[in-house]
This record gives C-alpha cells, structure tokens and sequence, in this order.
C-alpha cells in the first residue's frame, strides 16, 4: 500500500486538537503513542456489548470475551512468529513482565554467588527489578558499558560473562538515546555460553520487524501503549522450555488447577502467570492496533520513520548550541539533545507553550544521564503519524528558546 500521510493521521483523533490554541505538535511517542480510532471504538465496543469476563463463563458473552482474547494471543503470536501462542502472557506491560521475569525466574534459576547482565543503557524498569531479586538471593548485578556515542560496547559484554552468569537482559532501543542494540550478536554470544537472554522490547517492537524465533531471544517483552493501543497491557514472550520451569509471579483464581487447604496446583502455561480478572477491553483494543499496524506495514512504518529521523536529526545538527546525545550508527524514534547554558526543563516549559510535546529529564534512565554527566536531556521521539512540518515547527521552537534566553 502507498504510506498516505494525510489519510493516516486522520485515523487519530488525538492529533487534531490545538492546545494553548495552536495544532498540537506531538513528539513524546517513546512516553505513549496516540491511538487510532479503531482501537478507540474497539473497547467502547466491548464495554458496550460483550463486557464479560473470561475463560470462566459458559454464557454466551463470556464465550465472546473468551474467544476475542484468545484470538488476540493469536494476532500477537503470529506478529512476532512465536511458536506457540502458550509462549504469549498478557501482563499490564513491559515493566511488569520485567518484574515477572526478574521474580520467577531470578526465584529458580539464581543462587548466592550467580550473575546477572544488563547494561547502561537500560530503562529503570530493566535496572531495578533485577537490583531487588539479585540483592535478595546474593547474586551479582552486572553491566555492559556504552561508548562515547551511546553503543554497547560488545567486547566489554564478552568480558564480563562468566560460569556464573545466569541470564542476560538488555533492551532492543533505547528509549533515552534512541540507539538500536545488537540484539541478534548479544544472543548470539550468550548462547555460546548457553545464557538465556531476555529483551526489553518496548522501543525495539515500535521500530522494528521482530521475529522472535529468528531472533531466537528466550524472552522478549513489550507494552501495547507504546504502540498505538491502549494502556494496562503488556505482553512477556518467553520460550515453552523456560516458562513450564518457572514458578508462579502471583497467585489467586485463573492460574490454578486444583485447590485444597493443603495444597494448589497450578494452570497451564500461559495461565500459570496470569492470576485475576485480566484486563479483557485492553487486550482486546491492544488486538485492534496490531491490525492497524499490519494494515500500514511495519515496512513502510520503518521506511517513513528513518527518513522523518534522519531529516530532524539534520535539521536539529544544524542549529548552533544544540549537543544531541546518543550518536550510535543504528538510530530509531528518538534524539535527546541538550542546549547551551539552558536547563531541559526550562527549555521544555517552553517548548510546551509553543503546542509541541516533547519530554525533558532523565526519561527512567538515570545511569545514561550519570554516564554524560547531564541531568537530564530533552527528548523527541517520532511515530509514523509525524511530519516533516512537525519537525520544522520544532526547530522554530528551538530557536525561540534560544532567543529568549539569549
Ligand atoms: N523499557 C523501555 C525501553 C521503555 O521505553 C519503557 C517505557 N518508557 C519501559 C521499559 C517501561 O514500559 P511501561 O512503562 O510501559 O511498563
């Protein structure tokens, strides 16, 4: 299909309101993407019609709920070609699905003495979780660095594994730099080591294609608000062999078999990891943006997205005083960028009045900030719904900032 610009934004209503009476100029997508009408309607639908809980009822809304949600694993599985949609556990989105991991799988495969690996690079939601299960279990935490650019350094990563390392976890993209990991050499390398590695997906599934069997990452995550749907869901892939081993994140109704007061089974994989009424509206909204997605194509998404990025980052070059941060040679979605003698968050109360929406501050990942030794950046992240237009009012954006602290 032709990428028609005009046709798609029409397809988010969130696009065309002004704010402070001017067209808002949204540029904070790595925050939250806006969401297409389609997925609006799909959960006022549910509401409005089947709103029924699941896998429990035998009536026939429950049976609708049931069968929309199951069919959503489907959609989901088939987009990143997992092998089997038992692989696929709906969580309430990446930072959860990283507690999972870090919780049950840190509670089984890590002992006093074992390591873990992360990077520099991470988002809180991959440094934390694996600090807490790493400190109660005596293990060690341990880090890729990145270079001047904002690149893993892959020697250093080689360095640091050991018998001991027990898992590995890195992201896909960078959410404060934007630099797209080398996620296929990482597993690669790991595996040599037989190391699970897990990817924090939440930029890296927005940017890119993903295969996760051709990756043949043991565990990848992500969450549906950073791609076009609603908010509250998430999604933590992880292969059969890992998952069957792995007990329980939470516990309560839908992932038990049997109960007694002497003793509980537990459901089935994927079940097992989701305890409680799930959150059926969103899932099912989150279904809806993968159609929308798939409508698009993420080929033509990827092939807009690197061009709008490559024209901002040109045009944001050549303003004088402007440092962008994060120069890796593989970019998606985001520049961080700081301006001479001007605080981020000034320069963002700015930005803001002038209708435009970018993010200012440490974006969760405080280690980045700490390794430039800034405190913060001020960020715009790019959907396949921006401009070059947009780009451009930015810019006029940045110069006004200037002018007026000059
Ligand atoms: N990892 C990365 C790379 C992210 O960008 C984000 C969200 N900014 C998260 C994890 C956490 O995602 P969520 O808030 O949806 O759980």
């Amino acid at each position: 299909m032709n990428f028609d610009i005009k046709k798609i934004r029409k397809d988010f209503p969130a696009l065309h309101q002004e704010i402070y009476g001017k067209p808002l100029v949204y540029l904070d997508n790595a925050a939250t993407t806006l969401k297409p009408q389609v997925v609006i309607d799909s959960i006022t639908n549910y509401y409005s019609t089947i709103n029924s809980n699941v896998h429990r009822g035998v009536h026939y809304l429950s049976q609708q709920a049931t069968e929309e949600f199951e069919n959503t694993r489907e959609n989901i599985r088939k987009y990143i070609n997992a092998r089997n949609t038992h692989e696929i556990i709906f969580t309430k989105g990446t930072t959860e699905s990283i507690n999972l991991m870090a919780y049950s799988f840190g509670k089984k495969f890590l002992s006093q003495g074992d390591e873990v690996i992360i990077s520099e690079l991470e988002h809180h939601a991959n440094i934390v979780p694996w600090q807490m299960i790493c400190e109660e279990k005596r293990a060690k935490l341990k880090v890729i660095p990145i270079n001047n650019n904002g690149e893993l350094i892959l020697e250093k990563f080689k360095d640091l594994i050991t018998k001991k390392t027990k898992i590995v976890s890195v992201s896909h993209i960078s959410n404060a730099l934007g630099t797209v990991n080398p996620i296929k050499a990482i597993i690669d390398i790991a595996h040599q080591h037989d190391i699970p590695v897990m990817i924090d997906g939440a930029q890296g599934i927005v940017h890119e294609k993903i295969d996760v069997q051709e990756l043949d990452c043991d565990f990848y995550c992500f969450s549906s608000h950073k791609m076009y749907g609603p908010m509250g869901v998430g999604i933590l892939f992880g292969k059969e062999e890992y998952l069957e081993e792995m007990p329980p994140y939470q516990t309560g109704g839908e992932m038990i078999k049997t109960v007694t007061f002497e003793k509980t089974t537990f459901n089935e994989l994927p079940f097992k990891f989701e305890t409680g009424t799930p959150n059926v509206a969103d899932v099912i909204g989150f279904g809806s943006a993968i159609d929308y997605i798939k409508k698009i194509g993420i080929e033509n998404i990827i092939r807009y997205e690197e061009e709008l990025l490559k024209y901002a980052t040109q045009m944001l070059c050549g303003i004088q005083g402007l440092r962008i941060y994060g120069e890796a040679k593989k970019k998606a979605g985001v520049i961080s960028f700081l301006l001479k003698d001007i605080h981020p968050y000034d320069a963002g109360i700015i930005i803001d009045k002038l209708s435009i929406a970018v993010r200012t501050g440490q974006h969760c990942a405080q280690p980045v900030m700490d390794r430039f030794g800034i405190p913060g950046t001020i960020r715009a992240s790019f959907a396949f719904y921006n401009t070059k237009e947009e780009v451009d009012k930015l810019v006029e954006a940045i110069l006004k900032v200037q002018e007026m602290f000059n």
